[in-house]
Order: C-alpha cells, then structure tokens, then sequence
C-alpha cells in the first residue's frame, strides 16, 4: 500500500466524551421522554434519543436548546458583519437604522440572502465540478477504477454541447464532454448549455428579467462582489442577481453533478430497498457513508465486494462488511445500486450511537464538525477523505480519482480491524428497517409509463392526479424531526397530488413507509389508481440534492410536452424542514423556474419588509412564481392544493 493510503489524523484525537457527559445534566424520566416526543416521530431516533439522554451523549437537539435565546436581530436578517468597520445591527427603537456604511435593513437583508444563496450554489457547483473533472480523467484513463456506465447519456449530453460522437470512442467522448461542461463553470458564451433544456416561455421570462445565467462560476463571483461593502445599494437589484445564481446552480453546476454522475455510475433505475437505523447489523462490520458525493462511495462499494476484504472480515469475527447510507451520499448509493439507509441528517449522530458503527467514512456537506466528539463516547472511527473537508479528531485519507479503489480498500480494512473493539454491551440496534422503492430518475420515470410522459400528462388532465410537488430539504431542530416532512406528502397524497422528494425529505418519507406501492392506500382515489395500474408509490423517491435538478429536467418535460412554459404547470414545491444554504439555492432556483415554493422555516428576512414582500408577492410579477411561508405542514398543504388547483383553472382543466 503507497504511503498516500495511510490515514492522517487531523491535529488531534478527541476524547471529550466524559466533558460532555459531565456539561451534560442529568434528566428525570419524564423530561427525557417529554425531550423525545418533542424532538422526533421517527421511532428508531426515539429510541437512541432516550440512550443520548440517560447517557449524557450530546445531539443537535442539545446544542440547539443551548444555544437558545437566538439574536433577534440575526434571526430577521438585520445583523452585518461584512467589514471592520461593523459588525452593525439595524436597531430602529433605538435609533440605529442604518449601519455604519450606510446600509438601511433592506440592503442589509439583500445582502446576506444573496450570501446565502451563493454559499448554496457554490457548493453544488463545486461538487458538480468534481464529477465532471472526474468523467473527464476517466475519459483520459488516469481515473482508477472507473468507467463510462451509461454511454447513451455521454452521448446525449455530448450533442447538447456540440461534440462529434460519430465513430469515436466512449473514452475520448468523455474527454471532449468534461472539457466542454468545465468550460460552463466559466464559459464567455453568457449563456449555460443546460439552461437550453427549460422551455421556451421560461428562458423567455429569463431574458425579459435579465437573469438567464451567464456561466456558473462567474454568477457566484458576482455574488460575492455585490455583497461588498459599498457595491450593491439597490435590494431589488441585488435579489434578482439571486435569481440568476440560483439557476446557474439548478439548471448549471447540479445539473452537471448529476447527469455525469448518471454517465459513471449509472442512471438510476427502480428498486428496492431499506431504511432507518435498523438497517444495521449485528454480526457484521457497519460503515456508513455520508455526505453528498459518489465519487469515493461508489468505489467502497465495489471494494466491499473484494474477497481479500471479506476475508479480513471473517478474520475478525464478523460475517462481512454491511454498507449503509447517510444524507445524500446514502441517496447516491441507494438509488443506484441500492444501499440500503440509516438515515437522514438528524440520524448521523444517532447511527454512531448505537455502538455498532466501526466507521462512518464522509466526504463533504450537512456533515457535523462535532462527529468526533461523538464517536470518543464509542469505538466508531470518523473517517474524513476530501481536501476541502477535514475535520479535526477525523482520520484523514487522501482520496482522489487517480486512487480511488485502493483507498477505498485502505479505508474498509481500517473499518473492518476496528471491528474487534466494538463493545457488545455498548449495541443499541433499535429495531427492524421498513422497505423503500427508489430510483425514479426522469428516465426511469418515463420507461415506468411506458416509455412517454403522456400516461402522466392524460392522468393531470382527467384529474387523477390534481398536480404534483416536489418536497426538497433537510432536518432542521425548529421543526420536529421528520414531521413537516411526512406530515406534508400525507396531506398532499390524500388530496391526489404526486409527490417527487429528494434529500433528507425523501429518507423520512421512506422511514414513514410512503415510498413504497402499498402507501397507495394513503392516496387520494385517482392517484391510488395511477400507482396501482403502474406499481409505484405515491411518494417517488428522485434521488439527493443535486439530483433536485432532475425535478427540473422532469418539469421541463412536461412543459415541453403541452407547449407551456412551467409556471403554467399544476406543480408546486416544498421544504418543510430545510435548513442549509443549498437548500436557499434551491428554493431560489425553482421559483426562478416558475415553482411556486413553500418554506417550512422562516428565511432570516423578516426584517426588511420590502424584502419579504417582493420574495412572497413582487418577484410573482417577474418570474411568474414567488415563495411563500408556513411552518404548519398542514396549512402548507393547503396552500399548494389552492395553487396547484387555480393553476389547472387557467390550463382549462
Ligand atoms: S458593510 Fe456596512 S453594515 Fe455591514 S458591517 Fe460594514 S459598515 Fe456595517
Ligand atoms: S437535504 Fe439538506 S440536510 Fe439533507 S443532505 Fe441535503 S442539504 Fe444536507
């Protein structure tokens, strides 16, 4: 093994497990059970929230009851720490209406919106940009391990981008096809390939608003610049650029994310599977993956696989190596090859809880800093493997394309060594999982209609299926723990609206067991029928964050279909429990679409009315779609059934 494979513990072991222990305090039964049914409806949780509780292991919930009472002033977005002249806060009762630049509370609420909204991008761009540098040296052959898996894809997306496809080979059509989507990220053509795909009425909207993205990178960069202190003065302005990051990230950097990771590993296809933290097992080594990229998670799959690894696991006493998913890495994994799920990202901590995690192997976003202080309660070792994400008390390996199988295989073999300091009276495996079906890309979408968008378009028409949502996001410790988002798609269902979900929205429908057929029960009538006649659940299951831009390709579809453009669609999407800066991206980027979108948490803008108003009313007259907010996911429902329905109303339905 090169020296490369060898972990690297970053700066320092953490054993703070009897610090926080003894911070800590200890709680009567009563509050603990009052913390649990407080916190979670996903019983699995429930259970290791009790043993966290009694134990005195620190969770998100705890940190989050501690950092309570949160600044009033940060909360509405009225709090600027851009430059050393502040930090300023908008204070009007005591006189302080401008910060120290200048800045009133519109432009002070602007301004951070359009930070967030940039981190968001940025973040699914870059991963984005990984894939593609990766199809690019597998193109070359200095990738190790991989290969072209859908070549039919690598060859549309060559035809979309212009490159010959005639006679030549995958690999050197995987060449020109990296070379020519890294050039999005910067293109000077002002104006991104993909972007091509949404119909002509809304690339129309996009014009006429002047928000059609230039090119990825330099949407994000501009960002950055007119949050600068002394650049933009103007919060309409400012927003609008928000617009055009957001869908530099949804039809540009995630879009790219993930039809090359389709070109790689595959493009999901239906199957099943199972989740929630009883997906691991007793007698085997565990190792989850989590985080957001498939790069290096495709390949611990395949090394689980090699017999030297399930001889070292036999060695050590266990009866082989059992991979489960986390957050989006486990969606990537779960829709193409079927791994099963431990959980969303509210069930990290708790997975390692259980004591019978050897390693949780991450590779960037949603991912705890605090993960190590965690497992120093147990035997589990973090495992952190990309540049931009080492996390201190992690033990680091350098993983790139270029060694890609051999660090896999490092990593599985340090998991499956560690296996012999599991301590047996330490396990907690609180129960059985539930079956899920995943794997609904637009393709698989299509094939399972039988190969056209027309049986669902005839079904929207007769009625059967009022609409359809597309429920994105997270977990967020201000909303009950899977409850905004179970609670929706239920209400939703019942009322015949097709749910498509990603994320961590799609794990906690699965926990529910509404990603399954026999949920059809829970359906409205016309949609029960729909998913019988053609075996799928109400509630499919479109994949991880990036893959939201499948929602967008699957809209553009139908749009494209009835000659539309997708404001004019009976569709509406949703984050009932969101909390991180993609998540703001996203939501941006679907309305920037024509998405009318509910949010489940309130954005830090209520201190700028102006802000708030044109975000939930102005930006309709622009973009033909706005947000709107209700914490309540049953009132959310409401709304979208009166928009889906008034949207039907205008198409004559
Ligand atoms: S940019 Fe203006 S409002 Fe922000 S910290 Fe600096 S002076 Fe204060
Ligand atoms: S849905 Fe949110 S919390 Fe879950 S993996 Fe995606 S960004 Fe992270």
């Amino acid at each position: 093994m090169d020296e490369k494979q060898k972990p690297v513990l970053i700066e320092r072991k953490l054993e703070t497990c009897e610090i926080d222990r003894a911070r800590m305090s200890l709680m009567d039964p009563k509050l603990i059970e009052e913390k649990v049914q407080e916190r979670t409806i996903d019983e699995m949780a429930q259970e290791m929230l009790r043993h966290t509780l009694r134990e005195g292991v620190e969770t998100v919930w705890d940190r989050y009851e501690m950092q309570q009472p949160e600044c009033k002033y940060c909360a509405s977005g009225l709090s600027c720490n851009r430059c050393a002249m502040g930090p300023c806060r908008i204070i009007p009762e005591h006189n302080r209406e401008r910060g120290v630049c200048g800045a009133d509370r519109d432009l002070v609420v602007a301004r951070n919106l359009l930070d967030t909204i940039a981190t968001g991008a940025a973040a699914h761009s870059d991963h984005g940009r990984d894939i593609v540098e990766t199809l690019l040296k597998t193109g070359k052959g200095t990738a190790q391990g991989y290969a072209i898996t859908d070549s039919a894809k690598l060859r549309r997306i060559a035809v979309e981008l212009g490159v010959e496809t005639e006679g030549r080979s995958d690999e050197d059509v995987a060449v020109d096809v990296g070379l020519g989507l890294l050039e999005e990220f910067g293109t000077v053509k002002n104006e991104i390939c993909f972007a091509n795909r949404a119909p002509g009425q809304t690339q129309a909207i996009w014009e006429a608003a002047g928000i059609r993205p230039r090119s990825v990178d330099r949407e994000i960069v501009e960002a950055m610049h007119r949050v600068h202190m002394g650049v933009g003065a103007s919060y309409v302005n400012i927003l609008l650029h928000g617009l055009r990051t957001a869908l530099g990230d949804g039809w540009g950097g995630s879009m790219m994310g993930t039809e090359c990771s389709d070109v790689l590993f595959g493009t999901p296809t239906i199957r099943t599977s199972q989740v929630n933290l009883g997906v691991l097992k007793e007698d085997y080594v565990n190792v989850s993956l989590h985080g957001h990229n498939p790069m290096l998670s495709e390949m611990v799959v395949r090394a689980s696989e090699d017999p030297e690894i399930q001889r070292l696991a036999e060695k050590m006493g266990a009866k082989g190596v059992n991979l489960v998913g986390l957050c989006c890495t486990g969606n990537e994994l779960l829709m193409r090859k079927g791994v099963p799920m431990a959980g969303n990202h509210f069930n990290q901590e708790l997975v390692i809880t259980t004591g019978a995690l050897e390693a949780m192997i991450i590779d960037y976003q949603c991912i705890f800093p605090s993960l190590p202080r965690t497992a120093s309660c147990f035997h589990t070792k973090i495992v952190s493997t990309s540049e931009k994400s080492k996390v201190v008390g992690s033990y680091y390996y350098d993983f790139r394309p270029e060694n890609a199988y051999e660090t896999a295989k490092a990593i599985l073999k340090m998991a499956v060594n560690n296996f012999p300091n599991r301590v047996p009276e330490k396990v907690i495996i609180p129960g059985q999982p539930v079956d899920l079906m995943a794997g609904f890309s637009v393709e698989a979408i299509e094939e399972a209609l039988g190969g056209t968008f027309q049986p669902l378009i005839d079904a929207i028409a007769a009625g059967k299926i009022r609409g359809a949502v597309g429920i994105v996001g997270c977990n967020n410790p201000k909303v009950k723990h899977d409850y905004g988002h179970v609670t929706l798609a239920r209400e939703l269902i019942k009322h015949d609206i097709l749910c498509v979900e990603t994320g961590c929205a799609a794990i906690a429908s699965g926990k529910a067991g509404l990603l399954m057929p026999d949920a059809a029960f829970l359906a409205g009538p016309g949609l029960r029928e729909v998913c019988k006649a053609l075996g799928i659940p109400p509630v499919l299951h479109m994949g991880s964050c990036v893959d939201c831009s499948r929602i967008l390709v699957l809209l553009a579809e139908l749009a494209n279909a009835l000659g539309v453009g997708i404001h004019q669609l009976p569709v509406a999407g949703a984050a009932p429990e969101w909390y991180s800066q993609k998540a703001v991206s996203i939501g941006s980027y679907f309305v920037a679409s024509g998405v009318y979108t509910v949010l489940g948490v309130m954005p830090k803008i209520t201190g700028s009315q102006n802000v708030a108003e044109l975000l939930t009313g102005g930006v309709e007259g622009v973009v033909r779609a706005a947000f709107a907010v209700e914490p309540d996911p049953e009132e959310a429902a409401k709304l979208i059934i009166a928009h889906i329905d008034a949207k039907r109303k205008e198409l004559g339905l």
